[in-house]
């Protein structure tokens, strides 16, 4: 075949129904896939950013993989990951970065579409999916282990092997070898930024993370997740985990996505939840506890912890020399013990706020928000952090010092691994010492700070968050004005045909209108054919105690009428237990096979969802989501009631206050919203393709009593709807079913 001249193959031609992709197994013409790749297309070309809804079976990924592809054709996209410590976006190149959100669409973009557009465009695409560094092994730590394998359990002598057999096939990727290692076995195989060799690693040139490293460099299109790009921003921009300052440093070998020009962020609602998470801080027991585990760990396994490790390899060097006398008895005398009475100051730091800020009864979870600094009523709090500071800074000179003294006696070389890693301590615990007083300081207006924790018991669980109320300006500053364009989308990203929450949640409302382009396509399917959407409107409404009472009478109805194939998506998990109990015996007598979220992994609870006869699927927050069962499988999916999320939630109390101060009502501007993306996400998991014929089932009749249950409605892209009677249903149900 004769490659395609790209340069006059705009796309409302490529896509069009005599297109180049018209004579392409699979394809199959859809006016709004052309219609959004025209517009992600000339959005690229000129600069500038899309918000696009885009309903399921539009073919989003082709759309905009495209134009990320050919737009942008026969410029430079070519960097060097190990050598260039220029990472700023300064450089002219055209590369685009697309990030979604899960792991199953970035290997549907690998695996299956950009090979079918790489076929369809006779081209040879360069394409790269690069996943966080904790995802690839280090063929260093591996082959440590390998020499010690007899300090090995069975079970993980055989994750090695695996590890060994499959390592290059799947290029050093956990993921894709598919091999669940527990998480203290993980990290002494994984590649970490803290304990790399870097240019000093013998195995460098075949490093897993360098080499994947290196394929984003060179690739026209690199995949990540939200998470990766959002870790990778962080890290630019000074902010987030053990950031703190607002310094700007692009030039870090940490940082790990090449220079970009344009992003696309697909399932883009999510976008605002993940980016908040990489713009805040937090303080982890189970990390602290880890990080020091790793150091001074007395149970033997790897002969304990690195620096009693690095004890004995000076005592085997020999102690004669005046320099090894100085350094083993530094280390005996001062950076051992004193590292162990650190981590008793940081033990107690934590027992102080388990105990001081959690109320209720034993063993129940805390979220305990704060708007002050808590140092300033508890003295022993005070005293602790105090006491961590001066500590802190006292190892981190003398582990300084250390490092300085293996250097000058020309010994770094030997010790090369231990210095790296000592170094990367310091700086640890650094972070943490300069971290720690902000964390608990609440007194500020632009950030929710909040104490997790359960009383007393569960020893490990607390943790200390510190998140931005808001990322729109952090997203404005530090994205949106650096990149050339930027293109959101989802099936569900407006609210009432409306994008005005979305873009304020984003900061894309502070872009000039002029830069912006807003466009909602609709989905392929027919909806008022395909679906039939039921409203309850004779039961109790979802918060009298009758509510459950009544659900527990309908939902065996509701499951013969469609006999089983149901996923039955619920807000709360003490509701879905409580449901679960009473109606598993009958239902289970009567031959259906039931899942519940919890059981099992989410993956494999749908892995035998989809192969089980008659099965009723019970789920809460994350099965609103990512459902993906085409297919009389999955005819009915029951919405119990409307996901609003609960108040007391520290973020989403302290954003509705932030609105409140704004003049704006949080309910219309926070709750509703929220509420009906995740509706629309509950709705979406039906209708997969044009053969489906599906019933919704809404329990919460607040959706037709409520004046806002019609924002609800009109969200969604359609459907047959019909209020039914208790008695009415049934037989609806059996007749749409057939
Ligand atoms: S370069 Fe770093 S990550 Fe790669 S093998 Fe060496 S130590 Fe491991």
């Amino acid at each position: 075949m004769k490659a395609l001249d790209l340069s006059i193959t705009l796309p409302e031609e490529a896509f069009s129904a005599r297109g180049l992709f018209s004579s392409t197994t699979g394809f199959e013409f859809r006016s709004s896939q052309a219609k959004m790749a025209s517009l992600v297309w000339e959005v690229f070309k000129k600069g500038g950013f899309a918000l696009i809804e885009a309903g399921t079976g539009t073919g989003k990924s082709l759309a905009y993989l495209y134009p990320g592809f050919f737009s942008t054709a026969g410029k430079k996209s070519i960097g060097d990951p190990v050598q260039t410590a220029d990472y700023s976006r300064e450089e002219s190149v055209s590369r685009t970065i697309i990030a979604t959100h899960t792991i199953n669409l970035q290997q549907q973009l690998i695996e299956k579409d950009i090979p079918f557009l790489a076929k369809a465009t006779n081209q040879s695409l360069r394409a790269a999916l690069l996943m966080g560094r904790s995802n690839y092994l280090c063929r260093r730590k591996l082959s440590f282990i390998q020499v010690n394998k007899d300090k090995l359990t069975p079970e993980e002598r055989r994750s090695v092997t695996k590890l060994i057999s499959c390592g290059e096939e799947a290029e050093g990727c956990l993921e894709q070898i598919g091999v669940a290692l527990s998480r203290e076995f993980r990290l002494m195989l994984v590649s970490e930024s803290e304990t790399c060799l870097r240019g000093h690693c013998p195995f460098l040139q075949s490093c897993y993370w360098y080499t994947a490293k290196k394929k984003a460099f060179a690739a026209q299109v690199v995949v990540v997740n939200h998470h990766l790009f959002f870790a990778d921003l962080a890290l630019r921009t000074g902010r987030g985990r053990g950031g703190g300052s607002s310094e700007k440093d692009f030039s870090q070998e940490k940082l790990v996505l090449p220079p970009y020009e344009h992003v696309v962020f697909d399932e883009a609602h999510h976008l605002e939840e993940v980016a908040t998470t990489y713009l805040g801080i937090r303080l982890d027991q189970i990390e602290v506890e880890r990080f020091f585990h790793r150091l001074l760990r007395k149970d033997g396994r790897f002969s304990g912890g690195r620096l009693i490790t690095l004890r004995h390899s000076l005592l085997n060097k020999g102690a004669d020399l005046a320099f090894l006398q100085r350094q083993i008895g530094l280390l005996e005398t001062e950076l051992i013990p004193e590292l162990s009475e650190l981590e008793g100051c940081y033990q107690r730091l934590f027992a102080l706020l388990q105990n001081d800020f959690s109320s209720g009864a034993e063993g129940e979870e805390v979220n305990y928000r704060f708007t002050a600094d808590l140092q300033i009523e508890d003295d022993l709090l005070k005293e602790t952090v105090a006491r961590i500071k001066e500590s802190s800074e006292a190892w981190e000179k003398k582990v300084s010092l250390f490092l300085d003294e293996l250097q000058e006696a020309q010994v770094d070389e030997e010790f090369r691994e231990d210095s790296i890693f000592l170094a990367e301590t310091g700086r640890y615990l650094s972070r943490m010492r300069m971290d720690l007083p902000v964390l608990l300081n609440g007194d500020e207006d632009a950030f929710v700070h909040w104490l997790e924790t359960k009383k007393r018991t569960e020893a490990g669980k607390t943790i200390l968050h510190r998140l931005p109320l808001s990322i729109g300006n952090l997203l404005y500053n530090n994205l949106f004005t650096q990149v050339k364009s930027a293109v959101c989308t989802s099936a569900t990203l407006a609210v009432g045909k409306q994008f005005g929450y979305i873009k304020e949640r984003l900061g894309l409302d502070l872009l000039h209108p002029s830069e912006r382009r807003e466009c909602i396509l609709d989905s392929p399917f027919d909806y008022n054919r395909q679906v039939l959407v039921m409203v309850s409107k004779d039961l109790p409404f979802p918060d009298s105690p009758l509510f459950v009472q009544a659900v527990l009478k309908l939902l065996p109805r509701i499951i013969e009428a469609t006999r089983g194939r149901t996923l039955l998506l619920f807000t709360n998990h003490r509701q879905m237990q409580e449901v679960y109990q009473q109606v598993a015996p009958i239902l289970k007598k009567k031959g259906y096979n039931l899942f519940l979220q919890g059981e099992t992994s989410r993956h494999r609870l749908l892995k035998k969802y989809k192969t089980a006869s008659s099965p009723v699927l019970f789920g809460t927050d994350s099965f609103w989501e990512g459902v993906d069962i085409p297919g009389p499988q999955l005819s009915t999916v029951v919405i119990m009631r409307l996901p609003f999320r609960v108040p007391t939630e520290p973020l989403f109390q302290a954003k509705s206050e932030a609105l409140a101060k704004e003049g704006k009502e949080s309910f219309i501007h926070l709750s509703l919203p929220e509420a009906v993306i995740k509706f629309k996400q509950g709705f979406g998991r039906l209708i997969r393709t044009k053969k489906d014929r599906d019933v919704v089932v809404i329990l919460d009749k607040r959706i037709c009593t409520k004046a806002y249950g019609r924002i609800f409605m009109s969200s969604i892209p359609g459907g047959r709807i019909c209020h039914f009677s208790v008695e009415e249903m049934h037989d609806e149900i059996r007749s749409w079913l057939g």
